[in-house]
């Protein structure tokens, strides 16, 4: 809300803005809202301070803490009126629909700064047309392990990639007059307990891999906001981190701009405004007058502390004119962006098809030739609607999202027939469905101990809708009892499916034959836990399932089918009746998103169904919905063809369409190596805590022991090779790499060029991603064996050639020395490797580098 809109506003603010339009008319070195910020200067320095010393205290500390979940506070006195927040990840999220792009890990698949600068751009049209000031984006922590909740909304698992793209993103949100948020600083690699959750890990893996993106987020790309994440850092959270908030982000890297707590990210008081807190979101449970004002009485807070963190507001403000007269409504002189925007429909599609990447192509199978398909079966539980991205605050309503299956058959048109099934049942399905032997009994205790004499009731089935709406906490605390028996009809492998709210707190225990099956760590109430249980002919095993409701009411199910049978025989015969299949498998808002870790394992039944389908109809392609890397072992060597869409945003059924039909060739490079299994990732054995905390709000400790060795990081330096490595991703052209030339010595003090011609030796045009590593085998430390350290992607017309150049300046040679705590180069022989995946380079040449 602005100047603007003056119906809503006290008479008090709208005196106030009437006296600012003309205190700020002879104003020029402040920002115009709706254009890019102007650079700091002495005029907004002293208008700060002195808009600063009309506050009194009471009004400064307002001003820390958020209003209303997406606001910043007003401060009337000065005319600075609330500012405005939104999501970010793939869209303007929070005010209505908006567009759904290819980000966060899709925008790392495609390996392209052009892109990240124009998806910056559209977001800041998106949030200027919603008169958002404040974008919560990007998100840029390192892709450490494949479960992990979020890789989604962030970028890579390397840190020079995420660098390269987020300076881009970051320059076209600014660039519209939006502040951008990088977030979530820092090391929130995991959701496991994320509000308790440690991270511990050395400084030079920390400097190494975690911080290079925010690092140019603040020092190249001038981001104005911050947002510290939920986990602790080496033991303190991260809103109460002085090492990270004060001694790096504010002091080495000179950081000028508002550092606010994601959300309910601030534990204390004290701790928070003394290490560098600037701004308490969404609302000052922990930075407001009640607990600042004893504290600076009593010397444990300076004023000058409080001083700081609003001057950082009001420079910001002032820089994008956000305290003008009429600063950010679609009231002000400005013309507001389009709110739906045909433009950033064209950039959503350019997104989803440079990020989609293909995996594998057999035959080739791919691209299909739409004359010769009369018949396609699209089926699986991601084939419709469509699956723009994971859940969550990331998640973007968009105004006309295409699914796979309108997307294929929008672009086969009327003279085909497309057959369509999901594939699989619902979980409400699989729990109404569950044939028991005899009625299950459900007995509710008293208290939350099963003691005491319970009032059985006989029931048909263990479902009791998980989607009905919460009530107020219980006041009688309660224990539920379920218990059945479940007869195999033949023997093979039975799905045992759960689930209990226990995102909004209830728990669910399930015992067979008495002994408690294990719950998956990653089961925090976002994905229904499911176990594959081995069954003989006629075996009967008894189930109790044992349930602590947390709130009124129950939300709870619980199901068991025989695998084979969830695969729908509708999915079978159409598959078995089609030229080619598509199998749409995956994760979806529902199965992966923030608060939640997820899986490596597709959710339930969709290995099943993929075998199903290949069975039915060889020429199977399979598409795969999700953050990074998925198992794969039960079926990849039978499908011909394999596609990785990330969350392609609100274009992905067109674009995979011009994709399987040769309309574009695929481009997407992986951004992240993708396992066999995630027992082979080299973050498994130190991923979830040696021990879990040992009472609410205490923290448990993962210990980063894998250090430097990150995705491709640890599989080249072992010799060991992935399922598809990082980098990877298949074409329909071939490109030759040639002419390497590459300085036989050079400084490291002066930025060194290295260049390569690429040659599109195929029959169609592309792009490909030419990769540079750097290795450093005289090291006195231990290296990875390669590392990123320059990419260039480029669009090649058939038979055409391309000199490619890459600049090499002194970060690309050095290591973080943990003895003089800062960068160092070891002068000596360096390793250039060029080629277009972390694991196939043709090209190298050595270098000998002098300090
Ligand atoms: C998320 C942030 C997000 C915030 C506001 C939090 O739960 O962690 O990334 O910006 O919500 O929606």
């Amino acid at each position: 809300m602005g100047c603007g809109r003056r119906r809503v506003l006290r008479t008090s603010v709208d005196r106030a803005c009437a006296g600012l339009a003309v205190a700020f008319a002879g104003l020029a070195l402040t920002g115009l809202a709706g254009a890019a910020p102007v650079q700091d200067s002495a005029a907004i320095e002293s208008k700060a301070h002195e808009l600063l010393g009309r506050l009194t205290l009471d009004e400064e500390i307002e001003l820390l803490g958020g209003i209303d979940s997406m606001y910043t506070h007003a401060a009337p006195a000065i005319g600075l009126m609330r500012l405005k927040m939104s999501d970010a990840s793939v869209g303007v999220r929070n005010w209505g629909p908006s567009t759904a792009y290819a980000g966060g890990v899709a925008l790392a698949a495609t390996w392209d700064r052009d892109y990240a600068r124009q998806l910056g751009e559209s977001l800041g049209n998106d949030a200027r047309a919603r008169d958002v000031q404040f974008l919560l984006g990007p998100g840029v922590n390192i892709a450490r392990s494949p479960v992990a909740g979020r890789n989604f909304e962030y970028l890579s698992e390397d840190p020079f990639l995420n660098a390269a793209l987020v300076v881009p993103y970051i320059e076209g949100v600014q660039s519209r007059g939006v502040v951008a948020t990088v977030k979530h600083f820092a090391l929130n690699n995991e959701e496991y307990d994320r509000h308790d959750v440690s991270a511990d890990v050395d400084e030079r893996t920390l400097r190494e891999i975690y911080l290079p993106a925010f690092e140019a987020a603040v020092r190249e790309a001038h981001v104005d906001a911050v947002m510290n994440s939920y986990n602790l850092i080496n033991g303190e959270h991260a809103t109460e981190n002085g090492f990270l908030n004060l001694e790096i982000l504010k002091g080495e890297w000179r950081f000028a701009g508002i550092l606010m707590s994601d959300w309910d990210a601030t534990y204390d008081t004290v701790a928070a405004a003394n290490h560098g807190l600037d701004l308490e979101m969404p609302s000052p449970r922990f930075l407001n007058a009640r607990a600042l004002l004893p504290a600076i009485d009593k010397g444990l807070v300076d004023r000058a502390t409080i001083d700081d963190k609003v001057l950082r507001l009001l420079r910001v403000a002032l820089r994008y004119g956000f305290l003008a007269s009429a600063p950010v409504t679609s009231a002000s002189t400005e013309m507001p962006s389009s709110t739906y925007s045909v433009a950033d429909r064209g950039v959503a599609l350019r997104g989803a098809l440079e990020s989609i990447t293909l995996l594998k192509n057999d035959g080739p199978l791919l691209p299909l030739d739409p004359a010769r398909i009369k018949t396609i079966a699209i089926l699986g539980p991601n084939a419709y609607p469509a699956v723009t991205g994971g859940g969550g605050s990331a998640f973007t309503q968009a105004f006309e999202p295409v699914s796979t299956l309108t997307g294929i058959a929008n672009f086969l048109g009327p003279a085909t027939r497309v057959l369509y099934d999901p594939g699989l049942p619902s979980m409400r399905d699989v729990f109404r469905e569950t044939r028991w032997l005899g009625p299950v009994t459900m007995a509710t205790y008293r208290g939350q101990h099963f003691a005491g004499r319970p009032q059985p009731t006989a029931l048909s089935a263990i479902d009791n809708a998980p989607e009905e709406g919460l009530t107020q906490a219980d006041p009688a605390p309660r224990s539920v009892r379920f218990h059945g028996r479940y007869q195999a009809a033949v023997a093979g492998n039975y799905v045992i499916l759960a689930t209990a709210s226990a995102w909004d707190g209830d728990r669910l225990e399930l015992k067979i034959d008495g002994r408690p099956l294990p719950e998956p760590m990653h089961a925090e109430g976002q994905i229904a836990p499911s176990w594959l249980l081995p069954l003989a002919a006629g075996q009967t095993i008894d189930v109790i399932a044992d349930y602590l409701p947390h709130f009124a009411g129950l939300r709870c199910g619980v199901g068991i089918a025989f695998e084979p049978d969830l695969v729908s025989a509708t999915a079978k015969r159409f598959a078995a009746a089609a030229d080619v299949a598509v199998v749409a498998v995956g994760f979806t808002k529902e199965t992966e998103g923030e608060g939640a870790d997820r899986s490596f394992a597709l959710p339930w039944g969709q290995d099943a169904l993929i075998e199903a389908v290949v069975a039915a109809n060889p020429r199977t392609i399979v598409t795969v919905t999700g953050g990074v890397g998925t198992d794969t072992r039960r079926w990849l060597e039978h499908v011909p063809a394999l596609l990785d869409l990330y969350y392609p945003g609100q274009e992905g059924g067109t674009a995979l369409a011009d994709i399987l039909f040769g309309q574009h060739a695929p481009e997407g490079k992986l951004p992240v190596t993708f396992d066999r299994n995630w027992e082979e990732s080299a973050s498994h054995h130190d991923y979830y805590p040696a021990a879990a905390a040992t009472r609410p709000g205490a923290p448990s400790h993962v210990r980063y022991d894998d250090a430097l060795m990150v995705g491709y990081r640890y599989w080249t330096s072992t010799g060991k090779h992935p399922l598809f490595p990082f980098g990877f991703g298949l074409s329909y052209t071939r490109f030759k790499f040639s002419d390497l030339e590459v300085p036989a010595m050079a400084s490291s003090r002066t930025p060194l060029q290295v260049t390569v011609n690429i040659a599109n030796s195929g029959t169609v045009a592309a792009a490909e991603v030419a990769q540079l590593y750097v290795s450093d085998p005289s090291a006195p430390v231990p290296r990875p064996e390669r590392e990123l350290k320059g990419f260039a992607k480029i669009r090649l017309a058939p038979g055409e050639t391309q000199r490619v150049s890459f600049e090499l300046d002194r970060r690309a040679f050095s290591y973080w020395d943990k003895n003089t705590h800062a960068w160092t180069v070891s002068p000596g022989q360096f390793v250039i490797r060029v080629g277009d995946s972390s694991e196939d380079t043709p090209l190298t040449a050595t270098i000998r580098i002098t300090d």
